[in-house]
């Protein structure tokens, strides 16, 4: 069986082949990164006009890369949601059209599903699982039992990670996106320059705050234009190493606590770290580290699909046929918002 994935739920319009056994044959990827590097982050018209203009021609090249044409395709699986609601119905409609004109099966599944089972994909991760899902747009904690059966352990209440980390550049004058400009930066700085909060850690569970942070990081820089006029190369190298020292801190005592309440259930098994924060060295060693006192194993998809990617889609469109659930139909709608909580059926559907 092989799938046809399409995402374009953010800022990147992709589409790929997956077979049933986890092999990749296809993974096209156009980033929009460009198109959105002026404005610091990403500007949802812009994104959703990009996704119309290119949906077509990924999902021909993810063809042409497999050497395949439509005819060997058990179905077409897209993303529903959550997202930039502009850019999800850019997609739906996509893969709606091609449905209809071809007859091919049409899955809509959740955004979120696809990160959170992509280690089942590359790594053959068995269920139960816990998985931190840690990206520009969304940081939480999962119990994966199934693949339609998700845990909410916890997660941020404001700002997620990743949009903490381009805020962080774009406040210091580095480049979009935030998140490696900020690592770099960060390998010179002193962490210890400027004392960060650790926001919530007083407080138990599993949920995070990042917001807070990089108002102390505002507050810091406009103290030191206000003394000095400007900021210096170490400067912002120390302002780097503080803000993400900060936020690892923050991410890995929480993952030991989803780690002790999943262990407190399930035993310690896996714990699969997803999303484009999860590229960050400084943090994936500290949760390496984590993960082997607690008797998890650890495993990070490769980064290519650790970001957003049509691989994932395609997988969970296959991991939801494989359950023998139901196919979607053309009342498939986008939802902006589509929590992955155990409570929120249907999970991997059409979300009806
Ligand atoms: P979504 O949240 O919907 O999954 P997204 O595009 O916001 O989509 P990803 O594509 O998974 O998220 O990841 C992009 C984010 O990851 C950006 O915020 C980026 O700054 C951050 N990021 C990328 N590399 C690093 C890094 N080395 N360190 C920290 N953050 C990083
Ligand atoms: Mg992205
Ligand atoms: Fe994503």
């Amino acid at each position: 069986m092989i799938v046809l994935g399409i995402e374009s739920s953010c800022d990147e319009t992709a589409a790929a082949l997956v077979r049933d056994d986890g092999t990749i044959l296809s993974s096209v990827i156009y980033d929009q990164m460009d198109l959105h590097a002026a404005y610091g982050g990403v500007v949802p018209e812009i994104a959703a006009r990009a996704h119309a203009e290119r949906l077509d021609l990924v999902t021909e090249q993810a063809l042409a890369e497999a050497g395949m044409t439509l005819g060997g395709i058990s179905a077409i699986s897209v993303t529903a949601g959550p997202g930039l609601i502009g850019g999800v119905v850019s997609g739906v409609m996509f893969a709606k059209g091609l449905s209809r004109g071809t007859g091919i099966p049409l899955i809509g599944v959740n955004h979120l599903a696809g990160h959170a089972l992509t280690p089942r994909m590359t790594d053959g991760v068995a269920f139960p699982y816990l998985m931190l899902l840690v990206s520009g747009g969304h940081c939480q904690f999962l119990s994966v039992l199934g693949p339609d059966q998700f845990q909410r352990l916890g997660g941020t209440i404001d700002d997620a990670p990743g949009e903490a980390f381009d805020k962080t550049a774009k406040l210091l004058g580095l480049g979009y996106p935030g998140g490696p400009e900020v690592e770099r930066a960060a390998l010179t700085g002193d962490p210890r320059r400027f004392p960060l909060p650790r926001p919530l850690l007083d407080r138990p569970g599993c949920d995070m705050s990042f917001s807070g942070l990089k108002t102390a990081l505002r507050r810091a820089r406009d103290t030191l234009v206000a003394e000095q006029g400007g900021l210096t190369q170490a400067d912002r190298a120390d302002l780097c190493a503080a803000f993400q020292d900060a936020t690892a801190d923050v991410l890995t005592e929480k993952t030991r606590r989803a780690m002790a309440a999943f262990a407190a259930e399930h035993g310690p098994t896996t714990i699969a770290v997803a999303g484009g924060v999860a590229a960050n060295r400084a943090l994936r060693t500290a949760l390496q580290d984590a993960a082997a006192e607690a008797g998890f194993a650890f495993t990070a998809p490769p980064l290519k699909l650790c970001t957003d990617n049509g691989a994932m889609i395609a997988w969970a469109g296959i991991e939801r046929l494989r359950s023998g659930e139901a196919v979607d139909d053309l009342t498939l709608s986008a939802r902006p918002r589509w929590p992955l909580d155990r409570d929120a059926a249907p999970l991997l559907g059409s979300g009806k």
